[in-house]
């Protein structure tokens, strides 16, 4: 389990106000639960989740390197929507490709359209803080990508025609990685994901299913939004504790607890 000094540095990092408060004050028993580490025992809120499901062994079958780079190619070259003619480059995704966690946002912003790399900005530095807290990182344990692979003009929310020409690329991208966890972030990404018009308050808080593999998604705002609404920030660390939680008692007894074999 992570140090609490650590944690708190973490979440200073994000924006989260820690402070340290008197022993037994409601203040003190509210951060206590704000920084409460999860247990690796199950949480009593998080609904029971089958850890057979995803747990089928990823990554590295024969061939995999190559269905990988093709798939990148294909993005890389992708016509399929007129977004290809304003776009710098296609954005495929970043990080560890045979990691238990992948992260979903909605498409690429001017900074990452130049450097071809998703949430490369401002709230791409708030992610990793946010994923820091959890024990992530885009360099060792997590995969990023999008739903679209190319910036929309003025950065506008994603249409519906391009949503459908991109969404089997991220579909094959999971089909790949098989990850243990998905997590959306933002209304958009989680909106398309599950392909409901549901409020994102009412998509954050529960295990949601995606894809064939039925694997398991949660939902949280979008690091851009908790710039604008620093607000929010501690209900995204609740959701983040929450699915830190669902990956925990997926891994729970499985033979490296999490890790991968
Ligand atoms: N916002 C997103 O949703 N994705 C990015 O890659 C950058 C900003």
């Amino acid at each position: 389990m992570m140090d609490p000094a650590v944690r708190s540095a973490y979440l200073q990092a994000i924006g989260i106000d820690v402070w340290v408060p008197r022993a037994g004050s409601a203040r003190a028993r509210s951060t206590q639960s704000a920084l409460e580490a999860a247990t690796p025992q199950a949480d009593p809120e998080v609904p029971a989740v089958d850890p057979t499901v995803g747990s089928v062994v990823r990554g590295q079958e024969p061939g995999w390197a190559g269905q990988w780079d093709a798939l990148r190619a294909e993005v890389l070259r992708c016509t399929r929507c007129s977004l290809h003619t304003g776009r710098t480059q296609g954005v495929f995704g970043v990080g560890n490709p045979q990691a238990e966690w992948m992260v979903i946002g909605e498409a690429p912003g001017a900074e990452e359209d130049r450097r071809g790399e998703p949430f490369v900005g401002r709230a791409g530095q708030l992610l990793d803080a946010m994923l820091r807290a959890i024990g992530l990182s885009r360099a060792q344990n997590v995969y990023i990508a999008n739903v679209l692979k190319s910036r929309p003009p003025n950065n506008r929310d994603p249409r519906p025609e391009e949503v459908a020409a991109c969404l089997p690329y991220l579909r094959r991208q999971i089909e790949l990685v098989r990850p243990r966890v998905l997590l959306a972030v933002g209304r958009i990404a989680a909106q398309n994901l599950l392909g409901t018009e549901e409020s994102l308050s009412r998509l954050r808080g529960r295990v949601h299913r995606f894809g064939e593999l039925n694997t398991p998604l949660v939902v949280t705002y979008h690091p851009a939004y908790l710039l604008r609404n620093p607000a929010d920030k501690r209900k995204a660390w609740e959701d983040l504790k929450f699915a830190r939680s669902v990956f925990r008692q997926l891994t729970a007894g499985s033979p490296a607890d999490g890790q991968r074999p």
